[in-house]
């Protein structure tokens, strides 16, 4: 009689009940894995700063969030002083121009959202303490037209000069910071008005000077404060023959009053070059240079935008 030995099927059934058991253990363990990530590590607190520690009503100051190179925020977007927020990467994190609003009392609000490499984001909101500028009120005679309130005509087309201004800001919000630590002021001369006086027209009308005024005899060269490109070369009823550059992150600058604009738009500038000459054109007393910088829709003393790049 043959011997029938079934051991050697129950070790085979044994055998591939065990791989099948390893497969499974092994595609369990597999999709684990797949299905389980290790929660990531926590995120570092926002550090937030600006300076200066207290800056200036009508002046521009700079806020920073700090990035340490491991976990850096890549990008940052937020408001100050009801303006938005336009953030460039530097060497210690990122870093934005804010102004201060002239007419802001005792602190600003602020907001600052950044995201992380993996897509998380972060949030704070500050209260930025500031202080009071210096602020004189002056009386000027000017023309007839221009000393008293603007008829109809004149309000038409001092709408048309503002949208045009504030298309120029908002194309400045839309595009990169193209400006360099290199600034110049646009005439190397003296200040004959400040930035944020008070004003009484022919003893009528007031308001306040938003500009700088430097002096300069018609024909004179003047230049563009730094780099940049021609937003806008046009005539307008208080600004005269003028000429506005985008210097991208939200930085605008103006300077009015030309006698000639010697440039176009679309023309690339950088600082020190010649973009048109002293006049008096628009709502003057005489032939000066005006020059004006803004943050979005915000006027703030030119003189601020130098004092923080250098
Ligand atoms: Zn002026």
């Amino acid at each position: 009689m043959p011997t029938h030995d079934p051991a050697p099927h129950r070790r085979r059934t044994a055998r591939i009940t065990l791989t099948a058991l390893a497969t499974l253990v092994i595609a369990a363990a597999a999709t684990f894995a797949l299905l389980y990530e290790p929660p990531p590590p926590p995120l570092p607190p926002l550090e937030i700063t600006w300076t200066p520690a207290e800056p200036t009503q009508g002046h521009l100051f700079l806020i920073r969030v700090a990035a340490p190179p491991d976990s850096g925020a890549v990008s940052a977007t937020g408001e100050a002083g009801g303006e938005t927020l336009h953030f460039h990467a530097t060497d210690s994190g990122l870093e934005s121009f804010a102004p201060v609003p002239i007419n802001a009392t005792d602190s600003i609000d602020a907001w600052v959202r950044a995201t992380y490499p993996d897509g998380r984001t972060q949030a704070d909101s500050l209260r930025i303490p500031i202080v009071e500028g210096t602020y004189e009120h002056e009386r000027l005679t000017v023309a007839p037209r221009f000393g008293s309130p603007p008829n109809e005509e004149d309000q038409a087309r001092l709408a048309r000069d503002r949208e045009k201004a504030a298309r120029v800001s908002r194309d400045a919000g839309a595009t990169p910071r193209l400006w360099s630590p290199t600034m110049v002021m646009p005439r190397p001369y003296r200040v004959t008005s400040e930035f944020g006086t008070g004003r009484e027209f022919n003893g009528q009308i007031s308001s306040r000077h938003m500009g700088l005024d430097l002096q300069g005899f018609t024909g004179d060269t003047v230049v563009a404060a730094a780099d940049g490109v021609v937003a806008l070369v046009d005539g307008f009823l208080y600004a005269g023959n003028l000429v506005y550059l985008n210097h991208g992150g939200g930085v605008v600058s103006g300077y009015f009053h030309l006698s000639e604009q010697l440039v176009e738009a679309g023309d690339t500038v950088t600082a020190g070059t010649p973009i048109g000459r002293v006049g008096a054109t628009g709502r003057v007393t005489g032939p000066h240079l005006h020059w004006v910088v803004r943050y979005g829709s915000t006027t703030v003393d030119p003189r601020s935008l130098l004092a923080l790049v250098r």
